[in-house]
């Protein structure tokens, strides 16, 4: 190791228990919980195994008051949940690692969908999206709340669990009881701060008392408050003072959540640090927070000049699980850095596991058997055609499974459309999707890299590899087909100039009046849409969605992405299609009554959706199509156009997979794993 990274290696001591190194993986969703306890388990185990000191759980519901279906947290409502949760303490044991369990209660967020129970809130409010209100909360659901409370966390010790989290902040039920705004109770738990916090301190104190003994104490807190009609950040500091002591680790966040889980492409690196050194010399306790981490150097900085006692991670520990043991192995150019996309907080959003736009292993590790580190040994010669995402990653994969590999690219530089997009503004993070797989490719000698050539079928058989795998990617249409069309659009006249986005990204720009038509809803349409406007277009943005960039709801950048436009002054246009185009006038029709309305433009932009380069493939494969013990395989876009973490899932897949014989032990179906879990829940935990 590199002597100057010692300081994130020395143990630190939090109460009862003591942090092997400084690398903590903070509570982060992953779309698993209770659902797929054998999966999660995996998952935290691997992140143990690449390092990690500390690694904690997703939120873990204490009482099926608490309950975020469809969305899957852990659990720890009875001695049935025993089993999951020992799990995870005893994978994340096995490695030397401490494990954390982060104790939730939503309050009036969430609807209870599942177990039909009342939500309970400060007072009797809506949640998040049902039209369901809580029950506010009486002095016996109070002393109700604090019994459970009490309860999971003596669960938790039994499990095996090291760090017991009481959390008050994300707007949860104990961010309800702060809130000067939300809490109108008139009695001990109502009115002057030190009352808004009882519940807190009684949490606090109750948790230690209970198994203080042997675990650390832990609460999540804000560093700048909830908000000045909240919990202004006078407050915020007057608690973390008053209530310091009590706990044993400090894990700071702040105020705004789309802030702290900020992209990369609003949010830079390191965001939350100068909230954070604001008050934590006013706990007086070890603090850990996060700032999407992912350079060694500034995880070192954060610990040498005091900032943080403890290095937090969510995202940079999703994109590579083994970067602390690489930082230890001194083998840093290896780490998978996070790209800030998030796209695995994206799926967790849509009730599904967690991916990895950079880490395709992450949520495989059980069912797949995928080590993030460790592949197969194989043998035999691989072409690939096409160095995009998928590509890259398969010849990266087949390169250290021992293939002798050929990667090609009809570009000059290697990339695809990842070269493409991270020249549009804000996405430049995202080249490190390129930029690790080149690098890991320049260093194997058995993968050569031929780029600035098309291959067609005849050159591709005369190659004569043993297997082929088509990466040949997608193009965007120009027709207007996707959603709302299944007929091309009407474009009428030889001047009308209709653009796509792969136009855009090869300098093509349009000028004067521009029309950008999003019936795609994710970042191309309003990212496009901005590079326009600030090379002096006049851009309307038009999406059939409610809203700009509609599934950027997920990636937590959906407000952003709205405000940037706005800010831009893009015209935007929502709940309508472009329904045709002249040369001069677009046709827009409303999503609802199809009522038709014109604007002038001289340009149009497609961003509908996107055709498979996949003529090179069926050509290859013949009428019949790829069989199923196919020497040519289709990976990536030109398979299914897809998100990034798509292509490099799919690269990643077939490499691993190629030569069935060496990968075919823990592969597991759905249905084997529903029957595991079925039996897992039952409380027949063996290993
Ligand atoms: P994916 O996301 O599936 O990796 P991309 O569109 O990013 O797909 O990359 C596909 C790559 O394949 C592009 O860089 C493109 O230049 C390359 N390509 C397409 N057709 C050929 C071909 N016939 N020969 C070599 N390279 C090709
Ligand atoms: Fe980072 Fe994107 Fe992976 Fe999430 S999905 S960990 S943001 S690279």
């Amino acid at each position: 190791m590199d002597a100057k990274f010692a300081p994130l290696f020395e143990p630190l001591r939090l109460g009862p228990v003591t942090a092997p190194n400084r690398f903590y993986q903070v509570p982060h969703c992953t779309g698993m919980g209770h659902a797929l306890p054998r999966t999660l388990a995996a998952l935290r185990e691997v992140k143990a195994e690449g390092g990690w000191g500390v690694v904690c759980t997703e939120y873990c519901s204490i009482h099926p008051s608490s309950d975020d279906h469809p969305y899957p947290f852990a659990s720890a409502w009875d001695d049935g949940d025993l089993a999951n949760l020992a799990a995870i303490a005893a994978g994340v044991h096995r490695h030397g690692a401490l494990a954390g369990i982060e104790l939730w209660h939503g309050g009036s967020y969430v609807a209870n969908l599942a177990t039909r129970v009342p939500s309970l809130g400060v007072r009797s409010m809506p949640g998040r999206e049902d039209p369901i209100q809580s029950q506010r909360m009486d002095r016996a659901d109070i002393r109700r709340l604090r019994r459970w409370h009490r309860d999971a966390a003596l669960r938790a010790r039994a499990a095996g669990f090291d760090i017991v989290y009481v959390y008050p902040t994300h707007g949860y039920l104990l961010s309800e009881f702060l809130s000067r705004s939300l809490n109108d109770r008139g009695d001990e738990y109502g009115g002057c701060l030190e009352n808004r916090a009882r519940l807190l301190r009684e949490l606090l104190e109750e948790t230690r008392e209970a198994v203080g003994d042997r675990c650390a104490v832990a609460v999540r807190f804000s560093a700048d408050g909830h908000g000045e009609e909240h919990l202004p950040q006078a407050e915020a500091r007057e608690l973390l003072a008053a209530l310091g002591p009590l706990a044993d680790l400090w894990d700071l966040v702040i105020g705004d959540y789309e802030e702290e889980m900020g992209s990369s492409r609003f949010v830079a690196e390191g965001a939350l640090d100068d909230r954070v050194r604001a008050v934590r010399a006013l706990v007086g306790r070890p603090v850990v927070s996060v700032g999407r981490f992912t350079s060694p150097d500034s995880m070192l900085r954060q610990i040498r000049t005091g900032a943080l006692d403890l290095v937090g991670a969510a995202r940079p520990s999703i994109a590579d699980p083994f970067l602390p043991n690489k930082i230890r192995d001194d083998r840093c150019d290896e780490i998978r850095e996070c790209i800030g996309c998030n796209v695995c907080y994206a799926h967790d959003a849509r009730g599904a596991a967690i991916r990895c736009t950079q880490n395709p292993t992450i949520g495989e590790e059980w069912r797949s058997g995928w080590h993030p580190e460790r592949v197969p040994r194989g043998s035999g010669s691989v072409l690939v055609v096409g160095a995009g995402p998928a590509g890259l990653e398969a010849a990266h994969i087949l390169g250290k499974r021992g293939f002798n590999v050929t990667i090609t690219d009809a570009e000059r530089s290697p990339g695809g459309r990842v070269s493409r997009e991270s020249r549009l503004p804000g996405l430049g993070a995202w080249a490190r999707v390129r930029d690790y797989r080149v690098a890991q490719l320049a260093r194997m000698p058995n993968v050569a890299a031929y780029y600035g050539g098309a291959l067609d079928a005849a050159a591709v058989r005369e190659f004569g590899a043993d297997h082929v795998l088509i990466a040949t990617g997608a193009r965007w249409r120009r027709d207007g087909l996707g959603r709302w069309h299944s007929q091309p659009l009407s474009v009428a006249g030889a001047a009308a100039q209709v653009f796509t986005p792969d136009d855009i990204m090869d300098g093509r720009l349009p000028r004067g009046a521009v029309v950008v038509f999003d019936d795609d809803h994710y970042y191309m349409g309003p990212v496009l849409a901005l590079a326009l406007a600030a090379t002096g277009a006049r851009v309307r943005y038009v999406t059939t969605a409610g809203r700009a960039g509609e599934w950027s709801a997920h990636t937590a950048e959906q407000g952003r992405t709205q405000r940037a436009l706005i800010e831009a002054d893009v015209e935007i246009v929502v709940n309508a299609a472009v329904a045709g185009f002249d040369g001069a006038v677009v046709s827009l029709q409303c999503a609802f009554t199809g009522r038709a309305r014109a604007v002038t433009a001289n340009a149009l932009v497609l961003v509908t959706s996107r055709e498979p380069n996949d003529a090179l493939h069926a050509e290859l494969v013949g009428a019949e199509g790829e069989a199923e013990e196919a020497r040519v395989i289709r990976i990536g876009d030109c398979r299914q156009p897809s998100i990034i973490a798509g292509a490099v899932y799919s690269g990643h897949k077939a490499a691993r997979e190629l030569g069935r014989d060496a990968v075919r032990g823990p592969a597991r179906p759905l249905a084997r794993i529903l029957a595991l879990l079925r039996r897992l829940t039952s409380g027949a935990m063996r290993r």
